[in-house]
């Protein structure tokens, strides 16, 4: 009965494994179902793109840069070089409890985010109180991977819309993202940041418009001797169907794990941006569509259209959101000059660039982060 029910449980998942996968994939070799290494293959190629000391202004990519360098393993997430350690760093927000590394499959990951979260967000609408992998995925914090569950902070908004947003709706998603993406660089790159006490470092003004979703419950380590901070929030290593998890904060003093989960958090965050079931990256005057439609897998250099709640694509027909997720070509505008926003390629690695500034000695931190956050402002989450 045992190998009945995890063949059962592996055949549900090889089915659901899709829908719930709320982004680009991250890639496993899995006998049910293996998945691409999307984002690690994206890294891979910013990294090598990056040539010291100059920014990277455009890495050329070429149609298939990435189609034909994806594999279905997790490979380029090993290795001690430069490159993989962007590659491990990129799957941060989609297995923010370091599952994987726990020893789980992307198949087990998929199979509690599928079974999991459907009861975790009736446990509360706060992020804890969901868990940080199924509140990322449906819940308050879908900004991290370029979605957003519109339209206050926090979201009150039960009933998901399939509609594109209005101009202002798409506004205030985009200012969600840069300040997400300033909360990561933080973590990624200032230790005073990362030892603060995490309910006090999400009320920086810096933070206003996601201190609503990134505010935990009343029964959360606000204060205290077991105050949750900043290193901590990133620095999660759970087993496998349970979200009981190890601090990797106890046995840091490199805070590599915090380093890593603010770097891999920026990256996540822009190239989710360039899935089409995430952000529609649109020329002007062409209408996105609705969020439960089919979505081509095509990596564009065309401002957002409009940013999609993945609450309103879960339940459509599976493929729906996932096919966009699949490794995508370059679309020909990001061969055009100039092009309306940078490929995901040389987004990715111009984060990287300044990313590798701050660790040099002397290094103006703040200065840095105005910088991160002005290239994603101008140059990737370009509206219309
Ligand atoms: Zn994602």
């Amino acid at each position: 009965m045992r190998v009945l029910r995890d063949v059962l449980c592996a055949a549900f998942a090889a089915v659901f494994f899709a829908s719930v996968a709320s982004a680009s994939e991250i890639g496993s070799r899995n006998a049910a179902r293996s998945t691409w290494d999307v984002h690690e293959t994206i890294s891979l190629l910013a990294a090598a793109c990056i040539k010291w000391p100059a920014k990277p202004d455009n890495c050329q990519p070429q149609p298939r840069s990435i189609l034909d360098l994806v594999a279905q393993d997790n490979e380029k997430s090993f290795g001690t070089t430069t490159a993989n350690y962007y590659s491990l760093a990129s799957r941060w927000s989609d297995d923010p409890l370091r599952m994987l590394e726990s020893g789980s499959s992307t198949l087990m990951l998929g199979l509690t985010l599928w079974n999991k979260c459907d009861r975790a967000n009736k446990d509360g609408p706060k992020w804890d109180q969901r868990g940080l992998l199924c509140a990322s995925h449906f819940g308050p914090l879908e900004f991290l991977h370029a979605q957003d569950t519109l339209f206050s902070d926090p979201p009150t908004n039960e009933v998901p819309s399939a509609k594109p947003q209005d101009p202002a709706s798409l506004g205030l998603s985009r200012e969600r993202m840069l300040q997400w993406a300033r909360f990561a660089f933080r973590a990624a790159v200032d230790p005073s940041f990362d030892a603060m006490p995490y309910c006090d470092a999400i009320k920086d003004p810096a933070f206003k418009d996601i201190e609503g979703s990134l505010t935990p419950s009343d029964s959360f380590h606000c204060t205290g001797k077991h105050a949750f901070t900043v290193a901590r929030f990133f620095s999660s290593r759970c087993r496998r169907f349970s979200f009981h998890c190890d601090d990797l904060t106890k046995h840091d003093p490199g805070r590599y794990y915090v380093r890593q989960g603010g770097t891999g958090a920026i990256l996540h965050l822009i190239q989710d941006s360039y899935s089409q079931s995430h952000a529609a990256r649109l020329p002007a005057g062409m209408a996105p569509v609705d969020a439960d439609k089919v979505f081509p897998s095509l990596s564009a250099c065309q401002p957002v259209a409009t940013f999609y709640d993945y609450n309103a694509q879960k339940t459509a027909e599976s493929e729906t959101h996932g096919n966009a997720d699949k490794p995508p070509l370059i679309d020909v505008s990001c061969l055009q000059v100039p092009r309306a926003a940078d490929d995901v390629i040389t987004a990715s690695a111009r984060a990287i660039w300044v990313l590798q500034q701050a660790q040099l000695p002397g290094a103006n931190l703040r200065g840095l982060e105005d910088e991160l956050v002005n290239d994603i402002r101008g140059r990737v989450l370009v509206t219309r």
